[in-house]
């Protein structure tokens, strides 16, 4: 592959490059005439359509998860709804603590997400960015000359920051991921950062929840949302699929769907949308195992780029290269299954055309991590956005699995046969199921979850206080009938004893590691990646996309109009068609390099030019996209020689170097 964009040197100009992705129609956001139409009160933004190149690649990135990663490890996949009741994200926490700090700014009645508006300012007045720069030195002068400080916004002038604020800004930066709401807004404060458009003071950050809420059906009692990641899908079909699995641990499960989440303030294109493609994996592993992975022999000679938490804590953002065996025997990485999914997921992205220089894993700080997770790395991307997060790889632990099966009473759990019998003493409640119907009628069901989610430190307790009073209160997994929230239940009722049990039966929750992809995400990002153009033809852009995600494999373009073409190029595509390889023809009446350029930026690899020789001998030209080479062969040669390059059984060199070079026709 040629050169591309290289962020560190050359300058990435995002205006061409957009160009062509919407000329080319690989996306656009939705509902664009509304938008623009007179009277629309609606918000569109965070929402695209993707049009046919954009579909066929993000198809083709799909088939390659689906092939890396399901077929590969044997997992078990599921297509759950995106409509969720209410009760289930409460449950799983996301009700409460799946929220983003925001801002408001008053004036001009906009939110902004509070960490983003500091990192922007922030990066800002580090690069020099007039308006920031201009909040810089007025913050500087406020205090001695507030009149001045107001002119100095619109009037700025070579001035620099100090190095030790430089080196704060830096510090900040680098774990601007670690503040809550409260340590964001003192950053706000402390240093006068405003709306940058309109330079207004924002108020403190308040938390906002990123889920959509609707509800079921014609009454508004049944209160849902749509999911924020798939998983909760898979957790909840866990007994199902053990049973499936013959009751084998450990195994995965894999979801691809859309997911929704009601971002603040989506400003990034792609990167940042409110409906999304997720392709998430839930590995269910027993914690006793030391999260060992059985196949990681396989990838621990792997390295990665690892950006880690003391690194990130101490303000520092270089990444170190370690194979990720040593990095789990350091314990950089905490277990063999995280390191596993890490290593597969780099072979993955490597796979569709990411460069490994622009890819790197960082570890979530203490404070960023979701609330159910307790260990967490991302793989970002680097774009002109910044580095960015495609993958997020977190330890669930037993979370979820725990809370839903407290909630449910349904059993989570895993049931292994033990090599030998062990001699195991437990505190066990017991209720006499006669009396509890009677005397608890509907909220009967309600006494039995709350005794069943007793731990044993909690029955021992509830013992000694049933003894003495005779009666026991529990809080009720529900608000009861009655409105009341707590369960009073007497001794004749309930017994709590320790009792001693011979088990051949260990009963445990698994945890789970999730690897989770946005596929939006990894698909624009390897557009950025893969973008250049041309020295002589600046107008046009390339896309040098891998074959295996390439949206059309092969172009098929006849010399011109002449009618005798026309047999020929429906037998080429017939014949492409049978070897299950897409293709499209371009018989327009621009030139040969015209239309060659057209294809080069929707990333065709291959094209293939049928012109007179071909009536007369049978042979035709096949040309590689990047270095516009070409070599003539006969039909059958070449149509083997593509799906030996579509297969990936050849080399595009080794093609371009085995069969006879052809330098005529690419002209304009
Ligand atoms: P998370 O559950 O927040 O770790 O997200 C998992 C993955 O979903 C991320 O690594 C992203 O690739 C993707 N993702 C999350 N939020 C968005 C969004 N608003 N737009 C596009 N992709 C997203």
């Amino acid at each position: 592959m040629p050169d591309t964009i290289d962020y560190a040197g050359r300058p990435f100009d995002r205006v061409p490059f957009e160009s062509v992705l919407r000329r080319r129609f690989f996306f656009t956001e939705s509902f664009e005439s509304y938008r623009q139409a007179s009277g629309f009160k609606g918000d569109n933004r965070g929402l695209f359509d993707y049009g046919p190149p954009g579909c066929a690649l993000q198809a083709n990135i799909v088939a390659l998860w689906r092939q890396h990663f399901v077929l590969e490890e044997e997992m078990l996949e599921l297509d759950c709804t995106a409509l969720t009741p209410e009760d289930v994200f409460k449950t799983s926490g996301h009700v409460d603590k799946f929220a983003d700090w925001m801002c408001k700014d008053p004036v001009k009645g906009e939110y902004l997400r509070a960490d983003h508006l500091v990192e922007n300012v922030l990066e800002g007045r580090l690069k020099g960015d007039k308006t920031a720069r201009g909040i810089a030195i007025k913050q500087e002068e406020k205090s001695a000359d507030a009149k001045k400080a107001k002119t100095a916004v619109k009037d700025v002038k070579a001035v620099k920051l100090d190095d030790n604020t430089v080196r704060e800004y830096e510090e900040i930066l680098a774990k601007i991921d670690n503040y809550d709401g409260e340590a964001l807004g003192e950053l706000i404060k402390r240093f006068d950062i405003r709306n940058p458009d309109g330079n207004n003071e924002v108020q403190p950050p308040i938390p906002f929840n990123l889920m959509f809420k609707s509800s079921i059906g014609p009454s508004a009692a049944a209160p849902v949302y749509l999911r924020p990641e798939t998983a909760q899908g898979q957790f909840l079909n866990f007994r199902r699929l053990l049973e499936y699995n013959n009751n084998s641990m450990p195994f995965a499960s894999a979801s691809i769907g859309k997911s929704y989440r009601n971002e603040i303030s989506p400003r990034s294109g792609l990167l940042r949308v409110r409906e999304f493609l997720m392709a998430e994996i839930e590995h269910f592993v027993d914690p006793l195992s030391g999260k060992k992975h059985d196949r990681f022999d396989e990838v621990k000679h792997i390295e990665l780029a690892l950006l880690d938490r003391d690194t990130q804590l101490a303000g520092q953002t270089g990444t170190v290269q370690v194979p990720i065996g040593s990095a789990v025997e350091r314990k950089i990485v905490d277990n063999e299954t995280l390191g596993y999914f890490l290593a597969r997921v780099q072979l993955f992205l490597v796979k569709i055309g990411i460069d490994i220089k622009k890819l790197r894993f960082r570890q979530h700080l203490a404070n960023e991590m979701a609330h159910y997770a307790c260990d967490c790395w991302d793989a970002e991307l680097l774009t002109s956005y910044g580095w960015i997060e495609c993958v997020g790889c977190a330890d669930r632990s037993a979370y979820d699995l725990s809370v839903h099966a407290k909630r449910t009473g349904e059993k989570l759990i895993v049931q292994e046969q033990l090599p030998s019998p062990l001699k195991v003493e437990r505190w066990e409640g017991t209720l006499e199921k006669k009396k509890l119907g009677p005397r608890f009628r509907k909220d009967a069901k309600f006494v039995e979850m709350a005794v069943s989610e007793l731990d044993q430190e909690s029955l021992e307790k509830q013992a000694a206080i049933l003894k003495q009073e005779g009666r026991i209160t529990l809080t009720s997994p529900v608000p009861l009938a009655d409105g009341s929230a707590t369960l009073d239940i007497d001794s004749d009722i309930l017994t709590i004893e320790k009792v001693t049990r011979i088990e051949s039966v260990r009963e445990y929750v698994p945890n789970v590691i999730e690897p989770s992809f946005g596929i939006g995400r990894i698909l624009y990002s390897l557009l950025e990646q893969v973008y250049w153009h041309r020295p002589q033809d600046s107008a046009r852009g390339v896309l040098s996309l891998p074959l295996p995600v390439a949206p059309t494999k092969v172009l098929i373009v006849p010399l011109s109009s002449n009618t005798a073409f026309l047999p020929i190029v429906k037998k080429i595509s017939q014949r492409l068609r049978a070897i299950g390889v897409s293709s499209r023809a371009d018989a327009s009446s621009a030139s040969i390099g015209k239309r060659y350029a057209r294809n080069d930026e929707l990333g065709t690899p291959l094209g293939i030019t049928i012109d007179f020789d071909t009536v007369k001998n049978g042979s035709i030209t096949l040309r590689e996209r990047d270095g516009t080479k070409q070599i003539r062969a006969s039909e059958d040669e070449v149509i083997d020689a593509v799906k030996a390059l579509v297969d990936g059984t050849e080399a595009l060199e080794e093609v371009f170097s085995r069969l006879p070079e052809f330098t005529g026709q690419e002209t304009e």
